[in-house]
């Protein structure tokens, strides 16, 4: 008689977002005329760009039109598959359900677009740069739905989730087992109000940037929590792109940076008066439910 252990069974698991960009762009060998990367996927211009959160600093969002969306033009290299093109279009095309940014193609006389590209790594500048901006999903190690959804959010203006300046009270940062310091200094980041996010799309996990295979980063107070295995986009990403570019029809309850006016009719708009986000408790749930309620009948919305 010999006791034996029983067999876990193997559930296979998508890696996390954070995995993938640190096995694509482990050992990456940029071209000459590719951008210096920060924070594992980060492109900057300059040394000074490593310093600040270039969004926060000099203003990146992309431009809102008069119906309320955004509408940011993208090329996509005609170097991809058909497989793998269809994966960055599902990328691009999960935003319009949730939010009110709206990815189109490309057309002549746009000045300001992404160009999609498979270059060395997967990567892409913070915000809206001027022109064409490239964000890079190499063919080798970038095409999922995760780190489209990761680098699109760095070009919509967001950063890391580890890089905020509220996250040392959530992670501690073992510096002793970081590759670079610099991969995980705080900077003054977008965070709109929402709280700090294990399950981010833009949280890397509890080994990255690891030079000696022991974990990085550890949750506070718990640091078994589980953390930055996030396949897809959150609520609190999702939220927070809302609250960024002020999309209407994305309200969410604790929104306190906006009002929205519908002008369905008059009754409507003096109900809009007062559905004034900033009030607190009772009054702000009753308001957002005769929100949702009309919603069917909406026909323009208005930010002010
Ligand atoms: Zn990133």
């Amino acid at each position: 008689f010999s006791a034996v252990a029983p067999v876990e069974e193997e559930v296979p698991r998508e890696p996390s977002v954070g995995e993938l960009l640190e096995r694509a762009n482990r050992d990456r060998k940029p071209d000459s005329d590719e951008p210096t990367l920060i924070g594992g996927d980060i492109a900057i211009h300059s040394e000074a760009d490593k310093n600040a959160d270039p969004c926060t600093s000099n203003g990146c969002l992309w431009l809102k039109y008069t119906d309320g969306n955004v509408y940011i033009p993208y090329y996509i290299a005609d170097h991809y598959s058909d497989r793998e093109r269809a994966i960055i279009v599902r990328g691009l095309e999960s935003f319009s359900g949730v939010s009110c940014i709206r990815f189109r193609p490309y057309q002549n006389g746009d000045h300001e677009w992404l160009s999609i590209e498979s270059r060395n790594g997967c990567y892409s500048y913070v915000g809206r740069q001027g022109g064409g901006q490239t964000v890079s999903l190499s063919r080798q190690g970038c095409l999922y739905h995760s780190t489209v959804q990761h680098e699109l959010l760095h070009a919509l203006g967001f950063n890391h989730e580890q890089t905020r300046s509220d996250r040392d009270n959530h992670i501690r940062v073992l510096w002793e087992n970081i590759i670079d310091a610099s991969f995980n200094k705080t900077i003054d980041t977008l965070n709109q109000g929402t709280p700090y996010d294990y399950n981010s799309v833009m949280q890397y996990e509890r080994y990255a940037f690891s030079k000696n295979n022991l974990p990085t980063m550890e949750p506070i107070p718990n640091s078994n929590v589980s953390f930055g295995q996030a396949t897809e986009m959150s609520k609190n990403d999702i939220d927070r792109l809302n609250r960024l570019y002020k999309c209407c029809k994305f309200p969410v309850p604790k929104a306190n940076m906006f009002k929205c006016y519908v002008n369905v009719s008059f009754y409507n708009f003096l109900l809009w008066k007062v559905a004034d986000f900033r009030k607190d408790g009772m009054e702000k749930m009753a308001m957002l439910e005769i929100w949702r309620s009309e919603r069917a009948n909406t026909q323009r919305h208005v930010c002010v």
